[in-house]
């Protein structure tokens, strides 16, 4: 007889209907489209693992039991040719009245909330289905046909068999198998026969069952399959750096080892085993495993999500690792409150060891937080600008560059150590390039009078102030700021020898000064004044009262090409000896006008906010020219 052909059962008891909808279940599951059907393998594994988990239990406390020194384990075969893949385990097992109901006619809330869940869509859902607590129909997936064969451990009760095609209904028949235990039988369909391939089942088992803790051996080899040990599992002090780099290794296929290490073990408030890493850069290199950003999630050693992204706070997505939680449901749908709760908590408890983790390199080992810093600093800032911290405080962890240092990096607390007394803020530019801020007209007084400004030029910079306005009670301050308050100077003359001042202008002159900005400049800006912040600067660009703020705007400007810079005033320095000078010019020079315009677009240029830097070319070799022309 032909082994394609549906084996037949002994003593049937005719067809008997599945539960509504479980019918409707299969239907979509046999038709699947979805593309990692392998993940049967995993639901039946986990299956076998759960009744050899019980049987572990009640070995210990119930002595009237079928085989009581036979060993807990699972044993795969396969026959590629004939396209069989048998599963066989020594768990309880299951009597032909439960086969009955386990299989098939319990009423199956899981099933109905996997039917609403899909919708008809069963793209994703498919890889969380044992949630839902029906991970077993995953097979119809990839069978013509499945017998499960059984024999409980209860003394006395008959073996017995179970058998579908995925269609309406199933049949029960009598079994003389003797061993305790359950035997699963799929006969693949012809374009899933790569699960009866030994190498490719060993591949499969060890990346969704690696951890089952009971041994799986596959065909005729003695080696069992899995690892079985889980090493997340094992007190923290007794795991060797080496073994923690070679889990890493197999975890990621990274061929760089870990920044760092995080093997966090807790029983209270829950229990959690949590192995986690920072990785050596930020991007996955070209061989990785990982093929998507988040935790491995494992309920009891079991794998419930490949890349659980609910774990962490968006901005650890590059923390690669495992959680293995012992208190997460496994057949608990996805959105079921309690699970989420239970979520939320992990993912607090996490995020805090991360974070404790960090501030303890950050203070005990500078050089490697450094290296930490300059591959994932984005990613802080980006907590730090993200309202969901999840109650942690990232600013401690932030690294600056300063006026004062500019080739080192600073923390803020760096920076409160070096405040001058009497300061009450901490101070900021905003720009786009190193050089170009050091230039900038907004650092005259603070250059002059050795405060130290805070340099930031990330453009992520921008976005990161917005969540970042104070720390440890001082506020943080924009130097751009056209209403700032400058600190009161205590003792002045410490900060060096005054510079020679030359005789300031009139009021009369200021005024005439002023007048003939505003005509050579019209509306390009929105006022000009004088203003005594200046000292090595002619002029500067400041936001208007009540318009958005320098940070804003560049946020804006960054998330729309289009957005336009709102027009500034400009504020011109009276003691500037280029101003004095066009006082001396008579009105209606040419040249005064020439020179006002250049000192509004430089304005502009330091800013970077010059629309067409290049345009100003005809007229620097203008002044170029009058300049020789002197001589
Ligand atoms: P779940 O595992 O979440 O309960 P499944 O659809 O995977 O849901 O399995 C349904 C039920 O079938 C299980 O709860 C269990 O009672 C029974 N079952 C499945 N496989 C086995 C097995 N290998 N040994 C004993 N019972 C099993
Ligand atoms: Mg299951």
């Amino acid at each position: 007889m032909n082994d394609n052909l549906e084996p037949k059962l002994k003593d049937t008891s005719g067809p008997i209907a599945f539960q509504t909808e479980i019918k409707q279940l299969l239907n979509i599951l046999v038709h699947s489209l979805y593309t990692k059907k392998e993940i049967f393998i995993r639901e039946l594994l986990s299956n076998a693992s759960d009744a050899l988990t019980q049987m572990r239990y009640i070995q210990q406390t119930d002595h009237e039991i079928l085989d009581p020194s036979q060993e807990l384990e699972i044993r795969i075969e396969v026959d590629k040719e004939k396209g069989l893949l048998r599963i066989s385990d020594t768990g309880i097992g299951m009597t032909s009245e439960e086969l009955k109901t386990n299989l098939g006619t319990i009423a199956q809330s899981g099933a109905r909330a996997f039917l609403e869940a899909a919708q008809g869509d069963d793209s994703n859902l498919v890889d969380v289905i044992g949630r839902f607590g029906v991970g077993f129909y995953s097979v119809f997936m990839a069978a013509d046909w499945v017998k499960v064969t059984s024999r409980s451990y209860k003394s006395g009760e008959d073996a017995a068999s179970w058998f579908a095609t995925g269609a309406d209904t199933f049949e029960i028949g009598s079994s003389d198998k003797e061993p305790r235990g359950t035997t699963i039988e799929v006969k693949l369909k012809e374009d899933t026969l790569e699960f009866a391939d030994e190498y490719r089942l060993k591949e499969i088992i060890k990346k969704h069952s690696d951890y089952i803790p009971f041994p799986i051996y596959v065909n005729e080899d003695e080696e069992q399959t899995n690892r079985q040990n889980a090493i997340w599992r094992e007190n923290p002090r007794s795991v060797e750096e080496e073994q923690y780099h070679e889990f890493y290794r197999q975890l990621t296929l990274e061929l760089e080892q870990p920044l760092e290490t995080i093997h966090f073990v807790a029983d209270a408030p829950l229990m959690i085993y949590a192995l986690m890493y920072l990785p050596a850069a930020p991007d996955r290199g070209m061989f990785t495993l990982r093929e998507q950003d988040g935790l491995k999630l494992y309920a009891r050693k079991i794998l419930i999500e490949e890349y659980s992204k609910d774990l962490l706070p968006p901005y650890y997505r590059f923390i690669q690792g495992v959680v293995d939680a012992e208190d997460l449901p496994l057949n608990v749908s996805r959105e079921s409150v309690q699970a989420t709760a239970l979520i939320n908590r992990i993912n607090k408890i996490l995020t805090n060891q991360v974070t404790q983790k960090l501030k303890e390199m950050a203070n005990k080992e500078p050089e490697a937080y450094l290296d930490f810093w300059s591959k994932f600093g984005q990613f802080i800032k980006e907590g730090v600008a993200s309202k969901d911290t999840n109650g942690e405080d990232l600013s401690e962890l932030l690294l600056f560059r300063t006026t004062t240092s500019p080739d080192q990096w600073s923390s803020l607390d760096d920076y409160l150590e070096h405040m001058k007394p009497g300061q009450e803020k901490i101070y900021y530019i905003l720009g786009d390039d190193e050089s170009s801020v050091s230039r900038s007209p907004h650092l005259d007084y603070f250059q002059t009078h050795c405060y130290e400004v805070l340099t930031l030029t990330d453009p992520v910079d921008s976005f990161m102030l917005l969540g970042l306005r104070e720390y440890k009670e001082f506020s943080l301050q924009n130097v751009a700021d056209s209403d700032l308050q400058l600190p009161d100077l205590l003792d002045d003359d410490e900060d060096g020898e005054k510079k020679e001042q030359p005789e300031p202008l009139s009021e009369d002159d200021i005024n005439k000064l002023i007048n003939r900005f505003q005509e050579v400049l019209g509306d390009k800006v929105t006022e000009v004044r004088m203003t005594n912040r200046l000292t090595n600067s002619v002029a500067r660009l400041v936001d208007a009262k009540g318009s958005l703020g320098q940070e804003m705007q560049r946020v804006y400007r960054m998330m729309d090409k289009e957005y336009q810079i709102p027009k500034k005033i400009l504020e011109i320095n009276p003691g500037h000896p280029i101003l004095q000078q066009i006082c001396d010019l008579p009105e209606a020079n040419d040249l005064v006008k020439t020179v006002i315009e250049q000192i509004f677009e430089s304005a502009l240029l330091i800013e970077g906010i010059h629309p067409d830097p290049a345009s100003m070319i005809p007229r620097i070799q203008e002044l170029m020219k009058t300049a020789l022309d002197k001589d």
